[in-house]
């Protein structure tokens, strides 16, 4: 057994938290085994709970568009969450995020991106912490300590407002100019 599927194996039976308790699915991780570009979202939502595979419904269809339209491989790409149980109401539990961070750094730190891709200001916040509002940095590269981060919007935000959409495709756009680099490993 490698180190990922002892890690995956013990975050499936995780009850850290109280989402344990009315979670169908431990919702861990979608995508290639060294991915170079990592997406992370807030948490899982009724397809995910459902399916135990994070971003299989309305924004992950987005989110999949995006990535083919970035040309990256089926290997190159990764995608997972802050943290990994369904929120009842889908309401962002921050006690959840706390307690699940130390899974994130494992899941990170395994998996070994070149780029970390945060969806949204949730997560954001827990990639780069102090740093400013979502819609000021998303489309923009920036250091961290765990290597180069270039926040997106999430993009379940692009089907409440046209601003948000025409903002999705202009930051992704940025992130194909940049990729190549990063799949490389020049950064
Ligand atoms: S949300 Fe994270 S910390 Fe909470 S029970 Fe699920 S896996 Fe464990």
């Amino acid at each position: 057994m490698t180190d990922w599927d002892d890690a995956v194996a013990q975050m499936r039976v995780c009850r850290r938290c109280p989402l344990a308790g009315s979670r169908r699915h431990v919702v861990v991780y979608r995508g290639g085994s060294r991915p170079s570009v990592l997406f992370v979202g807030e948490a899982p939502g009724k397809s995910e709970d459902e399916t135990g595979l994070p971003f299989v419904g309305r924004a992950g269809k987005i989110l999949d568009r995006a990535i083919a339209e970035l040309g990256l491989r089926e290997e190159d790409w990764g995608v997972t969450n802050e943290f990994m149980c369904r929120p009842p109401g889908n309401v962002y539990d921050r006690h959840a995020a706390s307690a699940c961070r130390p899974w994130l750094d494992l899941k990170i730190r395994l998996l070994g991106p070149r780029l970390l891709v945060p969806l949204g200001a949730h997560p954001l916040r827990a990639l780069l912490p102090g740093t400013g509002p979502i819609l000021t940095v998303a489309g923009t590269l920036h250091a961290s300590e765990r290597g180069p981060v270039f926040p997106l919007l999430h993009p379940a935000a692009t089907v409440r407002r046209i601003a948000y959409a025409e903002r999705w495709n202009h930051d992704v756009a940025q992130l194909r100019e940049l990729l190549p680099r990063f799949l490389r490993g020049e950064h």
